[in-house]
């Protein structure tokens, strides 16, 4: 006995009285007669509302049937079900918009839809196209909501499969099919539920587009979500042209501007570095005595600046004449060893067993090299090796 899916023919009717013709032991999956609970299929999430008081979880097309599960047991053998209706209208919004937006890709540029997905969110239509540009997505929704503003007739047929013709899309089914119409623009075989005139969809915002895999996936939202979420965007862009102190249509030019000017600071600090680590290290160098083979050893601990300090000051000793240096940081345990090439030293090769002896580990050229070791004592035997 199968169940008699009242939303083909009717998607507006959210009162129904019905017969239970079966229900589980626990009384809490129930299968009826008839029903206007809509079963997630094509994409489309199921109902909400209640049965007999209790409320429906969720709605399972089990082929012939539609199992209903509540949250309690159901015991009446007649019972009326009352179904969500903002919840089901919504989806006939956002269904509805689908089809629209996927005839409008169709008719302009010839791009199938191949799948579609409705989130609690939003919902996705994936396009057999490997890219929409900026302009094609503007004017497929421009198209789309010029659609709904005719507010066309959107009407549910029962057709033959074998002469129904004029689909968007092939069915491969037999027998009978449900086409749902949107007048002069669309025939798809569907068996969800719909809007009866476009303008019931409302806006249509198309929000994204990205690529996946050899396809290009559309976010849309129809109706208040697109309100909802024009008003989100809306709001964040207020926000941000208000720390600007500037008008939100000058939020993207000066957004542009900043960027430029923050990668120039950036470029001019590196170079401001670079210049300090010289000059550092020439004072460094020239304050530290030679030995008596004429080469200057020097020890830094925690320079201002850190790693990144020690590292550009050690780069700049490795161009003055005969010198170790030596540097360290605390936090965490850090050392750089620089050797200029008259020094006669391998900065890699000197640091790497060193480290290697106090459990710790690095490595690096024979002029540059830097490691961390596990506690600060540990570095320091390493600092008083290198000494000598
Ligand atoms: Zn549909």
């Amino acid at each position: 006995m199968s169940t008699e899916r009242l939303y083909y023919s009717d998607s507006y009717l959210t009162r129904f009285r019905a017969t239970v013709r079966h229900r589980s032991e626990d009384g809490r999956r129930v299968v009826l007669d008839r029903t206007a609970f809509y079963p997630t299929s094509g994409g489309q999430p199921f109902d909400t509302g209640r049965l007999g008081g209790r409320a429906v979880t969720d709605v399972v097309d089990d082929g012939e049937t539609i199992v209903h599960l509540l949250d309690a047991p159901l015991l009446e053998d007649e019972v009326d079900g009352i179904v969500d209706w903002s919840r089901r209208l919504d989806h006939m919004r956002q269904h509805t918009g689908q089809h629209l937006l996927s005839a409008v890709l169709a008719e302009l540029y010839g791009h199938q839809t191949v799948s579609v997905h409705f989130g609690a969110e939003y919902a996705t239509l994936d396009l057999d196209a490997p890219e929409l540009t900026p302009d094609q997505l503007r004017e497929a929704e421009r198209r789309a909501n010029a659609v709904v503003m005719e507010n066309r007739p959107v009407s549910v047929t029962f057709e033959d499969a074998a002469t129904a013709a004029g689909l968007r899309k092939a069915s491969d089914r037999s027998g009978t099919l449900r086409v749902v119409t949107i007048a002069d623009l669309d025939r798809s075989a569907c068996g969800g539920t719909h809007v009866r005139a476009t303008g019931e969809i409302g806006p249509i915002l198309i929000r994204g587009a990205e690529r996946v895999k050899k396809q290009v996936r559309l976010e849309f939202r129809c109706g208040l979500r697109a309100i909802g979420r024009a008003r989100r965007d809306l709001e964040l862009l207020s926000g941000m042209a208000a720390a600007a102190s500037a008008g939100i249509d000058e939020v993207g030019a000066l957004f542009e501007k900043q960027r430029v000017e923050l990668a120039g600071a950036v470029s001019e600090r590196r170079r401001l570095e670079e210049t300090l680590h010289g000059y550092r290290a020439g004072e460094l160098y020239h304050q530290a005595a030679p030995d008596a083979a004429g080469r200057r050893t020097i020890v830094l601990r925690d320079p201002p600046g850190g790693a990144e300090a020690l590292r550009g000051i050690a780069q700049a000793m490795t161009s003055l004449g005969n010198v170790l240096f030596v540097g360290t940081t605390a936090t965490p345990p850090t050392i750089v060893v620089a050797a200029s090439a008259d020094a006669g030293v391998d900065a890699g090769q000197r640091l790497k067993p060193l480290l290697a002896g106090v459990g710790g580990r690095g490595g690096g050229s024979a002029r540059i090299a830097q490691g961390t070791a596990p506690s600060m004592d540990q570095l320091d035997s390493v600092v008083a090796a290198l000494r000598g």
